[in-house]
């Protein structure tokens, strides 16, 4: 039987405000935070509000409107980060590499000849995330 979303995992707790997060971008139908164990500065996620396990599950007209929300904080995180380029990343079940279900996309700043950190290393410093989620703010504002 496939898996089922369960509105106890931890974005979905952030997305009902029981847990925080640096914020970054949110309007009626998605939220942006940074990731806590960020592969490169500026890892910062993209969900969609509507409940999803992942992109297997997940309502074609929900994707559709993210779509150039995922855009713009690519854009937004290029310039805030002066990074070469951009992966966008987006990992369904475990054995795809997902540990949080519900549906995110990483967007993570890259640089020329740089390789990821670790996906889950360590967490970084909340005064770090912080200025991260000010410096794309910022950026999204232009
Ligand atoms: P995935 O493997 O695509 O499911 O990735 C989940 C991501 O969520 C990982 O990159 C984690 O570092 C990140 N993460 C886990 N808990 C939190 C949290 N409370 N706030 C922000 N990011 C988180």
């Amino acid at each position: 039987m496939a898996a089922t979303y369960e509105n106890d995992n931890i974005f979905a707790k952030i997305l009902r405000g029981l847990i925080p997060c640096h914020k970054v971008y949110e309007d009626d139908d998605a939220i942006a935070f940074m990731d806590v164990m960020p592969q490169s500065d500026g890892h910062v996620l993209v969900l969609p509000k509507a409940a999803s396990r992942n992109l297997l599950d997940a309502d074609p007209a929900v994707l559709a409107k993210l779509a150039p929300l995922l855009q713009r904080m690519a854009v937004a995180a290029k310039a805030a980060f002066d990074a070469d380029g951009i992966s966008l990343m987006q990992f369904n079940e475990g054995a795809g590499g997902q540990t949080v279900f519900h549906l995110h996309f990483h967007i993570i700043p890259r640089y020329d000849g740089v390789p990821l950190n670790a996906h889950g290393r360590g967490m970084e410093d909340p005064e770090v995330l912080a200025a991260n989620a000010g410096k794309l703010r910022a950026a999204l504002a232009v």
